[in-house]
Order: structure tokens, then sequence, then C-alpha cells
């Protein structure tokens, strides 16, 4: 049995990890199909204290874990299906049917970049329709591509985008970015972007080849417009990662966990992390949030005398 089981790989997990491991408890941390979370999908991280000039997601995270393998930290590939916190020990449930008994649980699975839903956007997944500019971008060198949303994802993928492609159309359904001043300055400044307002996808077109344009319609006048583009980026925001956990701990509507600060309703189980934060949402957050999160499953251990 372990003393402590960290699930995901992010920013929030690894701090845990590092923490705990620290604490000469012994973490285990289970890492899933992403491991470094969203920070490995994202090129230059700015606002992440202690580096100047920046730093790249994916050699950020890898610090991370090394950092916590390093007073050892444990890791295991797999994907949490199922938890049981009706007892301690908790079990969880993985993928191929194992069951990892676990005295203290920190949750820190993150959120994953969230697709309008549209049956023609579904249909062209992985063959012209993307979440994630940072990994897709470079194959549309040379040609118009569009994105959806008006957030700091959306500016800062647009953004990146510039780099490959021949024009960026921004589609977003209000007149007004959500995306901070400096992002959304960036993003309209540049020469390469432009933003159709208060439009929405109507319908994703394409071939056998993948996507060819898009139908988007003015909100307020009702026009259809048509533009082509062989890319389409879904920046609309995520959606926390908690199927595991329904029926186990509190959810708002959206999924987020509900927690007091870092502790769910069952004393022994902490959420760190985007997973039950949706309003800061920040790698520094949920590195800080994992480290209380960490705190507090020691003090836990600590108090049952182990
Ligand atoms: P977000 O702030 O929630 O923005 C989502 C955007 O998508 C909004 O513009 C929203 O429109 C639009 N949207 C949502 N659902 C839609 C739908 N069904 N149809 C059309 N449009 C839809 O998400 P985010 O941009 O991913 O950012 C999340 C958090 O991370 C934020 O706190 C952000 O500041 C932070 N972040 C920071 C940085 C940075 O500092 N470098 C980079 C990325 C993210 P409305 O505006 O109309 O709601």
């Amino acid at each position: 049995m372990e003393k402590v089981v960290i699930i995901g790989a992010g920013p929030a997990g690894y701090t845990a990890a590092i923490y705990t491991a620290r604490a000469n408890l012994d973490p285990l941390v289970i890492e899933g199909m992403q491991p470094g979370g969203q920070l490995t999908t994202t090129n230059d991280i700015e606002n992440f204290p202690g580096f100047p000039e920046g730093i790249d997601g994916p050699t950020l995270m890898a610090q991370m874990r090394a950092q916590a393998e390093r007073f050892g930290a444990k890791y295991q590939f797999g994907e949490v299906l199922k938890a049981d916190f009706s007892e301690r020990p908790f079990k969880l449930t993985l993928t191929g049917d194992e069951v990892v008994e676990a005295e203290t649980v920190i949750i820190a699975t993150g959120a994953t970049a969230r697709y309008l839903g549209i049956e023609s956007e579904q249909k062209f997944i992985g063959r012209g329709v993307s979440a994630c500019a940072t990994c897709d971008g470079a194959f549309y060198r040379d040609v118009p591509v569009v994105l959806v949303g008006g957030g700091d994802t959306a500016c800062e993928e647009a953004l990146f985008l510039t780099r490959f492609a021949s024009k960026v159309t921004m589609i977003h359904r209000r007149d007004q970015l959500r995306a901070s001043k400096i992002m959304a300055e960036r993003a309209m400044n540049h020469e390469k972007i432009e933003i159709a307002w208060d439009s929405v996808v109507d319908e994703v077109l394409g071939d056998d080849s993948g996507v060819t344009g898009v139908n988007i319609k003015n909100v307020k006048t009702g026009e259809i417009t048509k533009i082509d583009c062989t890319g389409y980026f879904s920046a609309i925001g995520h959606k926390p990662n908690t199927d595991a956990f329904v029926g186990q701990l509190e959810t708002d509507d959206v999924g987020y966990l509900i927690a007091d600060g870092v502790k769910t309703k069952v004393e022994g189980v902490y959420t760190a992390g985007d997973v039950s934060d949706a309003i800061y949402r920040q790698a520094v957050t949920a590195a800080g949030t994992g480290c209380a999160a960490a705190l507090e499953a020691e003090r836990f251990l600590e108090a049952l005398g182990e």
C-alpha cells in the first residue's frame, strides 16, 4: 500500500511529488496520456517566476519531474478509471484493472481542451481540426487557418500560428476579447491576424483531404460567411478531468472538484491545480496548490502516526 498516490503529472502533481518525496513519504505519481500536462503543449512560458528569459513548457515539466525523482518519487504510467474513497485504504482502479491502494490521494488530473462539439467539427478532428496550436501549428505552413475563441489561450495560439500560417482568422462570439489586455493587443495588432467579431462557427467544411473552410454566422445580423482554410483550431477553454471521481467527490456544474482550499470532503483526499480551479488556472497556482496538498497529506499521515 502507498502512503501517497498523486494522480496527474502537471505542475500541481510534480510539486506535490517534490514535497511529499522530500518528506520521505515515497509518493507514487500516476502519469496519464500526457505526462507534463497542458504545459507540454505550450512553447514560451514567460510568467513562471524564476525564468526572466522565459522557458518552454516541456523543459519546465521535465525539470520538475526530475526534481521529484531525485528525492525518491516513483512514476507509473496509467489512467485512473475509478476511485473508491468510501474507506481507507482508498482504492484506485487503473487501466488493465490494476488496483492501487493508498492512505492519501492527491488529485491533480488537470483539465482538457474543449471543442465546440458540432458534428462537422468532430468529423474532422485530426484531419484539420485540432485543439492544440502548439502541437499541430507547424503542419499549416503558408495556408490560412481559423481559430475559435477570444481568451488568453486563443490569443496566444493565434500568435503562435502566425509563425506558420499565411493568415489566422480568430472567430469570436462577442465584440470584445476576454483575454488580458496585453495578449489582446498583441493579437489585434498582428498583421496576419484578422478577427471575425460577433461570429460563431456554423459548419466546418471539408472533403476527403480534410478541412477546406468554415461557414461562420454573424450573431447580430444572421449573415453566413465562408472562410477558406485548411486548419481549424479550437481554443475555447477546458474541461476538468474528473470523470473517475463522479459520485465520490463533489463537483460543480462544469465538473470542477469542489474543495475547501485543497481539502475535499473526504479526509485524506486532496486536490491540486486546474482540476479544482476554474478561476486562476496558472502553472504557478497549480504548483502552489500542489505544495499545499502535499503539506496537508503529510499532516494527515503524521496525525495517524505514519
Ligand atoms: P477562457 O478564458 O475561459 O476563454 C475561453 C474563450 O472561448 C472565451 O473567449 C469564450 O468566449 C470562448 N468560448 C467558450 N465557449 C465557447 C463556445 N461554446 N462557443 C464560442 N466561444 C466560446 O479560457 P482560456 O483562454 O483557455 O484561458 C483559461 C485561463 O488560463 C484564463 O484564466 C487565462 O487568463 C489563463 N491563460 C493565461 C495565459 C497567459 O497568461 N499567457 C495563457 C493561456 C491561458 P467569451 O469570451 O464570450 O466567454
